[in-house]
């Protein structure tokens, strides 16, 4: 009796603070559980150990962190990595995106590629099954793909050789913040839960690599919230594997039905489909027509053979989800793709030939969010950066971009809501073109903190910036970029504000 009070007054307070409806038992009684009343409790001040003490303190084990462990401890900074997963990669593998391409653009990137190359842990499919080139439901095109169990396996050889100290399992959860005599404040040590218990872990420069900017948010320095104008993030996915796909099978039925639109629309007559499963994609950014669908679809990308695919479905707009940002959203984000992923395997097994007998062989760690909060940095680049194509004395990264405006992923298949092919149009006039843009050393600097950098997903951009930088070998040279500047300010006892960075685009130095 004593712990069903405990937990009904947990969840009542819980929720109540995030304004939900719910009901739960209360003394005997059936009660509802109280929206929003704006309550909050003091947590008594406690003494906790410190664990560690680094020159370089990562948060976050991303592409970014990846990067920016592996550049600090290459460069002789003592470096730690924390992660809350049980490996590193994020996204990419424990949200199981398993697929890498622009191979070669940057030497860290392509040592990690080539680490599982050598393994004989990466597939081309393309090679694999020359049918799949233009296959509509096909999502990657001259990628190679792998296993996220590989992928991390690879980068801990890496970080374990170059001396990386990692701490996985560890949520970062907040920080400790002093002031400065420079008037800033600076970062004494983040706090992390682990099975250890709550524990600091100190360190001279921090990077926030969370890839939603939990490190900023917790030292109380500034940022935006994910989103456009109307708080609408690009939509997270729950990546999920099939197993067990007849590809023979399922080429020759696309021969009459490339997208499965008919397949579809007989499954939605029979009320196979259910709402929020390939609804339609229209989405605004920009003020053009761009962006990620916002509806789950088919979207596939064959991994290792085998009949195995990895299937990529975004989360519905309708549903109205910011998961970086509120932990309600986050559990119901995983709730609701998990069933329209489950409901997507039962019309393919249905409908679709070639799926007979396929069956879903894994669901990814987490949803894996393309969009969290944006920091506000000494610079954050927006849109008309892009277009201005702007330059800057402290550039430390050149970067190609498209105009958000015009460079939607129109040529990507879309299926509406009764199942028919669709495809993007370019709005009238629209004369889709690249633009060479710089990253400013100061899109790396955080307001307000001195010591901390941000790498990846984090560094300092608006949300139509954010949209087409943010791939994987950016994100993790950006780590690098971060770690050099951390490293600099070390060896010149100075912070990362005070680092002057005139020396051009950001080169490898050995090792
Ligand atoms: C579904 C999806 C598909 C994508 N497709 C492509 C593609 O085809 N090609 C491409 O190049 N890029 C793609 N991307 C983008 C690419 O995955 C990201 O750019 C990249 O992963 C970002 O790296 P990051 O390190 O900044 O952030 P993340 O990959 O998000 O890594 C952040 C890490 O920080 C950890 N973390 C967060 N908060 C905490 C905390 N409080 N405590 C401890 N650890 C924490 C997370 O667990 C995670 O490991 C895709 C992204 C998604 C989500």
């Amino acid at each position: 009796m004593q712990e069903m009070s405990r937990r009904s007054l947990f969840s009542t307070s819980a929720l109540a603070g995030a304004g939900v409806m719910a009901e739960g038992l209360w003394g005997g009684k059936k009660t509802a559980i109280a929206a929003a009343t704006g309550e909050s409790i003091r947590i008594p001040e406690t003494q906790i150990p410190v664990a560690a003490v680094a020159d370089v303190v990562v948060v976050g084990g991303g592409p970014a962190g990846f990067g920016a462990a592996m550049r600090a401890a290459r460069s002789g900074a003592s470096t730690l990595l924390i992660e809350r997963f049980g490996g590193p990669g994020g996204a990419v593998t424990s949200g199981h995106m398993c697929v890498t391409g622009e191979g070669g653009t940057f030497p860290l990137h392509t040592e990690w590629v080539q680490g599982l190359r050598e393994e004989g842990w990466l597939f081309d499919a393309w090679k694999a099954y020359p049918q799949l080139p233009g296959n509509v439901l096909v999502h990657q095109s001259g990628r190679w793909s792998f296993y996220p169990d590989d992928g991390a396996y690879v980068m801990i050889r890496m970080l374990e050789k170059a001396s990386v100290k990692l701490l996985f399992r560890t949520l970062f959860v907040d920080t400790v913040v002093r002031d400065s005599t420079s008037g800033d404040e600076s970062i004494e040590a983040v706090i992390v839960e682990n099975a250890s218990g709550r524990q600091a872990i100190k360190g001279k420069i921090f990077i926030d690599a969370t890839g939603r900017a939990d490190v900023v948010t917790r030292a109380g320095a500034p940022f935006k919230s994910a989103g456009d104008e109307k708080g609408l993030p690009v939509p997270f996915s729950l990546m999920y594997r099939i197993s067990g796909v007849n590809y023979d099978k399922l080429f020759e039925y696309q021969k009459s039905d490339p997208a499965l639109w008919k397949a579809i629309a007989k499954a939605r007559a029979a009320g196979d489909i259910p709402e929020g499963l390939y609804m339609p994609y229209q989405y605004v950014i920009g003020g053009g027509w761009g962006g990620y669908s916002g509806c789950p679809q088919l979207n596939m990308c064959a991994i290792r053979g085998n009949g195995e695919m990895l299937v990529w479905s975004y989360s519905p707009y309708r549903l109205g989800l910011n998961p970086a940002e509120n932990g309600f959203d986050s559990s119901r984000g995983e709730i609701e793709m998990r069933k329209l992923n489950i409901a997507e395997v039962k019309f393919l097994k249905k409908y679709v030939p070639g799926f007979e007998n396929a069956y879903q062989s894994g669901m990814a760690t987490a949803i894996a969010l393309r969009e969290g909060r944006h920091p506000q940095g000494e610079y954050m680049l927006t849109r008309d950066d892009i277009i201005n194509e702007s330059k800057f004395p402290d550039a430390v990264l050149k970067r190609t971009l498209g105009d958000p405006a015009d460079t939607s992923e129109r040529r990507m298949p879309r299926v509406n809501e009764v199942g028919e092919l669709i495809h993007v149009k370019a709005p009238e006039g629209a004369k889709p073109r690249s633009y060479t843009c710089d990253i400013p050393y100061r899109a790396f600097l955080p307001k307000k903190i001195n010591n901390l950098l941000l790498a990846g997903e984090c560094l300092s951009c608006t949300h139509e910036w954010f949209y087409g930088y943010r791939l994987i070998p950016w994100c993790m040279r950006t780590g690098e970029v971060a770690a050099a500047a951390a490293v600099m300010a070390i060896k010149q006892r100075i912070t990362p504000k005070e680092v002057k960075w005139t020396s051009g685009y950001y080169a490898d130095s050995p090792g």
